[in-house]
């Protein structure tokens, strides 16, 4: 049944009471994905404000661990700085727990695992690109503190609260977004480990550095078709393997070590729609291996979950060149609806991205995964809202996760109900 994700401000700051009365408009709600930590994000994003809460009207997250864990005893060697003082950041996971959302819903807490704000031994765990510059705020999946620090921290969490369902977010290599737009982010990683690891596995590393170096080479002088060509060629292609295998790597030995302790939890995966997770990291045939659950976002309005424009916007210098790039792109990622730029930029992809980026999940998935499709339930009107969780319901998704309930306008909040049973009747039509 549908799920809603719901941030430690909206908890700490309206309080679960004043929430509540708004999650039941919304039908079929029987999960509350409550955030854990949060990242460099505005609240809401990336325009608008907070519109039912008292407090504030906008929400900058600071990377932050807001749980009542003691995270630099737990693990000494690297972990997230944690809300400067309990009261001040308040806790949201205990809140909730005895509140009428916890008695009503199943919490399901959110932990975004390689981006925040760490401390400790971060230049041996942070990730590295391909000319040598740390990504900040990102950890490496081969990072050697990474895993057992989200263990221990994890454990801590379930003795502390008890919850035994998680959903574990932004496992991967960082993307091109963010703070400040950056598509070299993506031709990472190069730390120590991740250079190790490229020996280990029989990969050249002067061989991979000399095909990216092509690569970004044929992007400065806006030659989109040969970067495209680029990502085909044996050696790139192996490089991409390498970095699915260090985030499933990662994945599973959270996942069985969490596990070693406590058989009864699952972790369910954050995943980006699989027209992009393979640049990312993200393996689906592997990783739902590991996990019988997982959310992506194919977002229509906003590309597919991506911040495509400000990456066409970096890499073409004129109205043309964006034009090429964006073509190239729509082929790259297989996303290629026929549409300009220019009427990409006015309306986003199509709403048949929520189906095709559904089919692709379920034929790549292992048999039985359940499949949850995000619907984006801010900045849009309510037809919008309703039309896209009809498009969800009626794909190879399972259900669907609204995000989120503090960016939503108060008007969006109920206005999907229905749709499940309209994508009945348009399926048996
Ligand atoms: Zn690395």
């Amino acid at each position: 049944m549908a799920g809603i994700h719901v941030h430690h401000h909206d908890l700490v700051d309206e309080g679960p009471e004043a929430i509540a009365p708004w999650l039941e408009r919304i039908d079929d709600l029987t999960e509350v994905f409550v955030q854990v930590n949060d990242i460099y994000e505005r609240n809401p994003s990336p325009v608008g404000v907070l519109e039912r809460n008292p407090r504030r009207d906008v929400v900058l997250g600071q990377g932050r661990l807001l749980a009542d864990v003691p995270a630099s005893d737990l693990s000494p060697r690297l972990w997230q700085e944690c809300g400067s003082e309990t009261s001040e950041a308040g806790d949201a996971l205990a809140l909730v727990a005895s509140s009428p959302i916890g008695e009503r819903y199943r919490i399901v807490p959110w932990l975004n695992i390689a981006n925040g704000q760490w401390e400790g031994a971060v230049d041996e765990n942070g990730v590295v690109d391909l000319n040598g510059r740390v990504v900040p705020r990102w950890l490496c999946p081969n990072g050697p503190d990474v895993a057992p620090m989200w263990i221990a921290v994890i454990d801590a969490i379930v003795r502390r609260y008890g919850y035994t369902t998680y959903l574990i977010d932004r496992i991967r290599f960082p993307d091109w977004g963010g703070e400040t737009v950056d598509p070299m982010n993506l031709l990472s990683c190069f730390c120590a480990s991740c250079r190790g690891r490229m020996v280990e596995e029989g990969l050249d590393e002067a061989e991979v550095r000399a095909a990216l170096t092509e690569l970004v080479e044929a992007a400065r002088e806006e030659r989109f078709d040969d970067v495209v060509a680029a990502f085909a060629t044996p050696v790139v292609e192996r490089w991409i393997a390498f970095r699915q295998q260090s985030v499933t790597r990662l994945v599973r030995t959270i996942v069985d070590g969490v596990r070693a302790q406590h058989p009864e939890v699952e972790l369910w995966l954050d995943m980006w729609p699989p027209a992009y997770s393979w640049i990312l990291g993200q393996d689906y045939r592997a990783l739902t291996a590991i996990s019988p659950k997982l959310k992506h976002f194919p977002y229509h309005r906003l590309g597919g979950g991506a911040d495509v424009q400000s990456l066409i916007d970096a890499l073409g210098a004129t109205p043309e060149s964006r034009e090429r790039a964006f073509r190239a792109f729509a082929r790259l990622f297989g996303v290629d609806y026929g549409l300009s730029y220019e009427r990409f930029r006015a309306g986003g992809f199509p709403i048949s991205l929520v189906a095709d980026q559904n089919a692709r999940v379920r034929e790549l998935s292992a048999p039985g995964t359940y499949i949850y499709s995000g619907v984006q339930m801010w900045n849009l009107p309510p037809e919008e809202l309703f039309e896209a969780a009809v498009a969800s319901y009626a794909s190879d998704a399972d259900d669907v996760i609204y995000y989120c309930y503090g960016w939503a306008a108060s008007e969006l909040i109920g206005a999907s109900n229905g749709a499940r049973e309209a994508a009945a009747e348009r399926k048996s039509c």
